[in-house]
């Protein structure tokens, strides 16, 4: 039993293709995308397409809200926002409705994990639940970036393991049996008694200091943060040709 989780990919088309080639190694039972397909990047009917065929569930973020129309664009940042402007006049209409059909949260219990399978290898108790921003109000778009978030959060789901996305930084979050929570840059054991949050991290624009593309692996007992690279050169030509700001195209080579 093996699912990748993908997240933020950002219509960064050169890092959607390394973290699938990557994936596909590993042989998965279905890949699960938790939100923001466009917005930054400059390929966004792209990755979109290819999303919709190799991933079996996407979650809308906020940037897809925003380009489908759905979220009002005065919340971003200047340099978000004249992205988010270039996507809609330069994205496909059918794709940007597809984007306004996209659900915010999904829960999956075991039957949807193990649709092959007649008894679960492992105990999830009430499945997965899959969400971009954090499971306490996931259309208010707050981040998940410390302990005490995390510790709050934790009472808004009543699943095992929760994906996140958003803020582009990857963590592994456990909560014991004691009520304590513990963080984990990127390889936790899936323990009795305990529950976690997992940030899978960015495909296409990371910020957690490391320019490599993020992915998360959720295996029969383990969690694993994986990082992939790509052609960070040919993205940012691709954003420069496209007029994207320079800010936006610097930012991939740090990983910031
Ligand atoms: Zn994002």
């Amino acid at each position: 039993m093996l699912f990748a989780i993908i997240s933020d990919v950002h219509a960064n088309l050169d890092a959607l293709h390394a973290v699938l080639d990557e994936i596909k190694k590993h042989k998965p039972d279905a890949v699960w995308f938790l939100g923001d397909v466009v917005g930054y990047g400059p390929e966004p009917d792209e990755c979109v397409e290819v999303l919709k065929k190799e991933a079996q569930i996407i979650l809308a973020g906020n940037h897809d809200r925003a380009v489908a129309g759905l979220t009002d664009i005065e919340y971003f940042n200047p340099y978000a926002k004249s992205a988010i402007e270039w996507t809609i006049e330069n994205m496909k209409d059918e794709n940007k409705v597809f984007l306004k059909s996209l659900p915010v949260i999904r829960y999956l219990k075991d039957e949807d994990i193990y649709p092959v399978r007649k008894k679960p290898p492992l105990d999830f108790s009430n499945g997965v639940y899959l969400v971009h921003s954090s499971p306490k109000e996931p259309e208010q778009w707050h981040y998940i970036l410390n302990t005490w978030d995390a510790y709050i959060n934790f009472h808004f789901f009543s699943e095992r393991v929760c994906f996140v996305g958003h803020s582009h930084h990857p963590f592994i979050a456990e909560l014991t049996a004691e009520d304590k929570v513990f963080f984990y840059k990127d390889y936790a054991e899936i323990k009795e008694g305990c529950r976690y949050i997992v940030n899978a991290g960015s495909v296409g624009q990371p910020r957690d200091g490391n320019p490599l593309a993020a992915y998360a692996l959720l295996g029969r007992n383990s969690i694993e943060i994986k990082r992939v690279s790509y052609d960070i050169v040919s993205t940012q030509n691709k954003m420069r040709d496209a007029g994207l700001p320079s800010y936006l195209i610097n930012r991939l080579s740090r990983g910031l």
